[in-house]
């Protein structure tokens, strides 16, 4: 139900040393994509890049271009790269070089390959002239299907080569579904904390069209609603269960948990009521622990808060006190309002939005590998046992939440605390306010 917002398709390009890669990576971004490190002099080259074809967007990751360790037999590496690329990749190029013919390092990556199920593509580089094109057909011997050729070095076939790409990925998303879209907001918390009443409230003030189908086999009334501006969200409410079930009340609360789970399943933004008058209680939590493990956006609404006695502090230190409670989900706002008065219930759906933008967010590979280099030359990555934590790259592989994959040297050496102040560091830099961010660390396994 819930359209999350695509990732780029991952491309990678593997290939032997001197086939050409880094050249095509080049002429295919359409700029030098080589950055100056730190060190003087030292240049290194961009091992990913967005680009756009046809209206697509991809990303291509250059394998070959990972730092591998220096005692790495040449082999060895290129199982890697291709192991990489099987991992991640949607479509795998796989690169060798027309001039020098096949090698047995072509047949050992072939092999890989094949049997990966991955989709390859069999790219012949340095085809300069079309008088060189029967040099393609001992490539047919890798049973990859047919070479595709091109010449990197005079920009010839990489059309050809980024169509033939297109083709192998799913088709895109249509903008229209993406357009059309309606956002699915949970109502959540504990019975008797205001989820009925505030979904009145949100209603009672907009212009709203009301689609109850309650009575079917739901475990929540939903509720369209459209706001002033034409926005339209889907009210997922979960307090109308009660109503219709026949749940005892001691049991209620348990049962209101897992009623919770599907709702949150659902939604895109989690609105997690909690009363004033108590504070954040063990089923609060527990709720908060769902929404924040299943990757939803949420907001915190302190509900009653006509019916807490207030000086001018009141409000900053519940806040503190609430997110104190909540440690693992310190990036939601938390909101303030009375579903009884409607006091700043205005507010809500705006605050959907903030963090709905921010759920949905996509940063661009290059930002995100400037923002890490900066990150690690602020706080040096951990060392163990004499051996330092490396991150070699690091890219979005989707929204909804926001997920990167962190490639590292070796994944034992990636500590909470640093892994804590990798997420803190894109927070500061690219707000995420009220979404969960996911990290996965992967290792560049040693073979043998
Ligand atoms: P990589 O190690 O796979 O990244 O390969 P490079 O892109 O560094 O290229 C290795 C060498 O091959 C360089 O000297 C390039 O100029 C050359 N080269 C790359 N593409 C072509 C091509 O299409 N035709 C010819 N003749 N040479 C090329
Ligand atoms: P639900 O079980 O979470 O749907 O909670 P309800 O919306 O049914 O509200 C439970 C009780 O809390 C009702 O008696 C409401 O009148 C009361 N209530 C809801 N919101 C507020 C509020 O903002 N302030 C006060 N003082 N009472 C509220």
């Amino acid at each position: 139900m819930v359209t999350a917002v695509m990732a780029n398709p991952l491309i990678a390009v593997v290939g032997r040393p001197n086939v050409g890669k880094s050249t095509f990576f080049n002429k295919v971004a359409g700029r030098r994509i080589s950055i100056v490190e730190d060190i003087p002099g030292v240049t290194r080259d961009r091992i990913y890049a967005d680009v756009g074809w046809q209206g697509r967007k991809l990303t291509l990751i250059d394998t070959g271009g990972i730092d591998v360790h220096s005692d790495d037999i040449f082999l060895r590496q290129m199982r890697q790269q291709a192991q990489i690329a099987i991992e991640t990749a949607d479509v795998i190029c796989f690169f060798t070089d027309g001039r020098t013919g096949l090698t047995d390092e072509d047949r050992e990556v072939a092999n890989i390959l094949r049997r990966s199920g991955k989709p390859v593509l069999l790219v012949v580089n340095k085809i300069d002239h079309i008088s060189q094109a029967e040099r393609v057909y001992e490539f047919y011997e890798l049973g990859l299907g047919d070479p595709i050729a091109i010449s990197a070095a005079n920009m010839m076939g990489l059309g050809d080569l980024l169509e033939a790409v297109c083709n192998l990925l799913p088709a895109p998303a249509e903008d229209e579904a993406e357009e059309g879209r309606i956002m699915q907001l949970a109502v959540v918390g504990r019975p008797n904390v205001g989820k009925s009443s505030l979904t009145n409230r949100l209603l009672g003030q907009e212009r709203s069209m009301v689609s109850d189908i309650a009575g079917t086999t739901r475990d929540a009334i939903d509720t369209l609603l459209t706001a002033a501006d034409g926005s339209r969200y889907n009210i997922i409410d979960t307090a109308g269960i009660r109503r219709k079930s026949q749940i005892e009340d001691e049991s209620l609360e348990k049962y209101s948990v897992l009623r919770a789970i599907a709702a949150i399943q659902r939604c895109d933004v989690a609105l997690l009521l909690i009363d004033a008058n108590d504070g954040v209680t063990e089923q609060d939590t527990k709720i908060a622990g769902i929404i924040h493990d299943e990757g939803k956006a949420a907001l915190i609404i302190v509900n009653k808060w006509d019916a807490v006695e207030k000086d001018t502090n009141t409000m900053e230190t519940y806040r503190k006190k609430v997110l104190d409670a909540l440690k693992f989900m310190d990036y939601v706002p938390v909101l303030f309002l009375s579903a009884k008065t409607g006091q700043r219930v205005h507010t809500v759906l705006e605050h959907c939005d903030q963090v709905w933008a921010q759920w949905t967010k996509r940063i661009p590979t290059g930002m995100l590998n400037d923002v890490l280099a900066d990150a690690t030359a602020d706080v040096q990555p951990p060392s163990s046992n004499g051996r330092r934590l490396k991150i070699y790259y690091v890219t979005q592989q989707s929204a909804c939440p926001p997920t990167f994959i962190f490639f590292v040297n070796d994944e034992k050496l990636m500590h909470f605390a640093y892994k804590r102040y990798l997420e803190n560091y894109f927070r500061k830099t690219f707000d995420f306010t009220g979404t969960p961010l996911r990290f996965i660390i992967r290792e560049k396994q040693r073979e043998g």
